[in-house]
């Protein structure tokens, strides 16, 4: 109900009011200033005083009852008869009138004030004031129409009755019925006079008074009262005694015995007629006296004649019935204008009652929706503004209802998702955190270790690339991070990293190492590098990690080692042959001075010890330039199972206890290479593994074509004593050996060819025991 609501009143209270519309709207924008929503889950406070509109229904509409029940009582009978001003009933109905004047003003005041209110607020375009306008125009069109045609109507009718009611027919016939009543009343008196004053002159001419004639007055009387029809004749002396009584036995008794010696006296006294109107309890007497003269004389009274006529009850109750009705008449006349503007008065109030119904009833249907919708409206700007605690305390049950429980069980919803991707958010953040730190921890490794690494992702793309390998390949950073690794390995002539490349994509392996030399700035470096596969903790393949050394150095100084190993091992290998070639000599030329008798046997003795042991030192010397001369390959295309059968044939021959287990590939293709090297490097795997094994035991021998890679793998595996950990690096490495009688150039010349025909050679343990030697030469 709109109504003047105190402007504290918070958005949450019920009401269509512009003042409390405009209230909200000021909260709400200003707490949108001061960044916080306004709070819309405040409970719903009620009014706490009566409102004015309540307040003149209150009023209204009991006095609207009281003037139509006053209006019925007091316009068909008066109450006072003869009175000239307006009876009491009827002022009261006035009274009520002009209160229902107030409440009609008021209520127009109010409904006016309500159409002004919806009018401003659909002109600042408030929340819901557009649909509560149409509303209340569908109200009241829908109202005003039937209710102004039923105001005229009623206003003519109510005009046509006053009308006639107050026509001169009517009054005209009131005026008849009152004439009729009034002369009835006069006919009652006039009988009785007349009828007295008959029966007088009679009595006198006739001289009935006499005593002697009573006999004769009492049948007279008699007759006479049946003779006039009336109620009674009393004959009194002038002594007042009663002289003959005629009564009508039908008269209700007592009424006949009302006290008339008054009236008697009176006409005794007075010497003339009288009248009395007495009233008894079933009617009205009325009573003439008329005096006798005495037949004798003039001047004397012979007695009184009081003839009674009779106006039963229920007669006198018309006569005055209608008596007073037509006072009334002639007083309500008098008002007729007054009960006209009151009719039209009381016609207008129902009117405007049903019209400000019809509003009101617009306004509360309005803010049932539209308090509500506010609301939303106001929580959503509030989630919008990122306020997700609001809740609608809003106490619908309809489909608003439902609308407002599923907002707040949205929200409710949006800040648990909300506290959830804090939550994430947070921990998030910490793995960020230590994710930077733990890449910045990577970063510091990477840029701090002395070797080179270079990473390629997936895509081929070089990601990483630390400053050892700048240093180590004279290559800056910039000029090959992010490019593709193919790319970058043709333009600065990395063929060991294309290698490496090339192999493990060709192959599953996790990682595989090489060695070889790039040209750094025009000089040669010989690099060692290891490549690693990428994985992630899916075991998806993330990329390539290539670490890489230079072991120019590292090969300097093992050089310098070697040579040094050399020069102590060919000065004592010298020093062995030398003794007994000096021993010889001492020998022969002492027994030559001696000129000793057997001379010529020492002599033959002496210098075939001599010829022994220069011959040693020469094999020793052309072993020594055999490896510093290593002829370059000459590489053909040939079949590599061929060469290593003709080796075996050899071998199966000289070596009758040991088993060769060979299995060839057939399928391996010819490839190129040097034959007389490749037989050397089978002759030198097939001796080691021999002496390793005491001369007796299994060997295997097998080939295989490594189709992915375009590689032939062969393998030399024995059950002899393996190979320590600890030698597993050093077996090539030149005069490594652990025989009393060996060189340690064996191995270090097999690598020499191998690495020479683009291969690789390793040698590992053998299952359960023994070595196996494996190499590699490309198809
Ligand atoms: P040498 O045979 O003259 O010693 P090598 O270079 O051929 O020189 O061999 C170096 C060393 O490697 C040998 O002394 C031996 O200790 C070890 N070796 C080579 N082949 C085998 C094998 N099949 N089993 C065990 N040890 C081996």
């Amino acid at each position: 109900m709109p109504d003047s609501e105190q402007p504290s009143r918070s958005l949450s209270s019920a009401g269509p009011g512009l003042a409390e519309r405009r209230v909200s709207g000021i909260e709400s924008s200003g707490s949108a200033a001061s960044g916080k929503p306004p709070r819309s889950n405040e409970p719903e406070r009620k009014a706490p005083q009566l409102r004015p509109v309540w307040f003149v229904l209150i009023l209204l509409i009991p006095s609207l009852a009281l003037t139509f029940y006053y209006s019925q009582m007091a316009v068909p009978g008066g109450g006072e008869a003869d009175s000239f001003l307006p009876t009491t009933s009827y002022a009261f109905v006035l009274l009520l009138l002009n209160l229902d004047l107030i409440g009609f003003v008021v209520l127009t005041l109010l409904l006016s004030r309500n159409l002004i209110k919806a009018y401003f607020e659909r002109r600042h375009r408030l929340v819901g004031s557009g649909f509560r306008t149409k509303l209340i125009a569908a109200f009241i069109g829908f109202s005003l129409i039937p209710t102004i045609l039923l105001a005229i109507v009623a206003s003519g009718l109510v005009n046509k009755a006053v009308d006639v009611w107050f026509s001169d027919q009517i009054d005209r016939v009131m005026k008849d019925s009152y004439e009729v009543a009034r002369m009835q009343h006069a006919g009652h008196i006039a009988l009785a006079v007349n009828s007295a004053r008959a029966i007088g002159q009679e009595l006198f001419r006739e001289d009935m008074l006499m005593s002697e004639q009573r006999d004769l007055l009492i049948a007279a009387m008699a007759r006479k009262r049946m003779e006039y029809g009336v109620a009674g004749i009393e004959v009194f002396s002038s002594k007042m005694e009663t002289l003959t009584k005629a009564l009508d036995a039908d008269i209700p008794a007592g009424v006949l015995d009302l006290p008339v010696s008054q009236l008697v006296l009176q006409v005794i006294n007075g010497k003339q007629e009288f009248t009395s109107v007495q009233e008894a309890q079933t009617g009205r007497l009325v009573r003439a006296g008329v005096p006798v003269a005495a037949g004798n004389n003039r001047g004397e009274l012979a007695g009184v004649v009081v003839v009674e006529a009779y106006v039963p009850e229920s007669l006198l109750t018309k006569m005055e019935g209608i008596g007073r009705q037509y006072e009334e008449y002639k007083q309500i006349k008098a008002m007729k204008n007054p009960i006209k503007a009151g009719a039209y008065l009381f016609v207008a109030v129902v009117t405007v009652m049903i019209l400000f119904s019809a509003t009101w009833f617009g306004f509360y249907v309005a803010r049932s929706i539209t308090v509500p919708i506010q609301r939303l409206a106001e929580a959503t700007e509030a989630v919008a503004q990122g306020d997700l605690s609001v809740k609608i305390d809003a106490k619908a049950t309809d489909e608003i209802g439902t609308l407002i429980e599923s907002f707040n069980r949205m929200t409710g919803d949006l800040q648990g998702s909300k506290f959830k991707l804090e939550d994430a958010n947070r921990s998030l953040r910490q793995t960020n955190v230590e994710l930077d730190r733990r890449r910045a921890y990577i970063e510091t490794v990477v840029e701090t270790i002395a070797a080179g690494l270079l990473s390629i992702d997936r895509n081929g793309i070089i990601t990483t690339f630390n400053p050892s390998g700048e240093r180590i390949l004279g290559l800056s950073a910039d000029r090959i991070r992010d490019r593709p690794a193919n790319e970058v390995f043709k333009e600065f002539g990395l063929d060991v990293f294309q290698a490496v490349y090339d192999r493990m994509q060709a192959d599953a392996r996790d990682d595989w190492s090489l060695e070889g030399q790039v040209d750094v700035q025009g000089k040669p470096v010989k690099i060692r590098l290891n490549g690693s596969r990428m994985r992630d903790e899916a075991n998806k393949d993330l990329g390539y990690v290539l670490i890489f050394d230079d072991l120019t150095e590292l090969i300097k100084a093992q050089k310098v080692a070697a040579w040094q190993e050399v020069a102590r091992r060919v000065a004592h290998e010298i020093k062995n042959p030398l003794t007994p070639i000096q021993l010889s000599a001492q020998r022969l030329r002492k027994k030559f001075f001696e000129k000793s008798p057997d001379f010529d046997k020492i002599f033959d003795e002496a210098t075939n010890v001599i010829v022994t042991e220069v011959g040693s030192l020469k094999h020793m010397v052309d072993e020594f330039s055999k490896f510093a001369r290593l002829p370059a390959p000459q590489m053909a295309r040939q079949s590599l199972n061929e060469v290593i059968e003709e080796v075996l044939t050899l071998y199966r021959a000289a070596h009758k206890d040991i088993a060769f287990c060979v299995e060839l590939d057939e399928d391996l293709p010819v490839l190129n290479f040097d034959r007389e090297q490749l037989k050397r490097v089978c002759v030198n795997l097939f001796d080691n593994a021999i002496q390793a094994m005491n001369h007796t035991g299994r060997v295997w021998v097998s080939t295989k074509y490594d189709t992915k890679r375009k590689r032939a793998i062969v393998s030399v595996a024995d059950e002899g004593i393996g190979i320590t950990l600890e030698d597993q690096e050093k077996l090539f490495v030149p005069y490594f050996t652990r025989k009393k009688t060996g060189t340690g150039l064996g191995l270090a010349i097999v690598r020499r060819i191998i690495t020479d025909h683009d291969g690789q050679i390793q040698a590992s343990n053998n299952q359960p025991k023994g070595a196996v030697f494996t190499f590699d030469l490309p198809v």
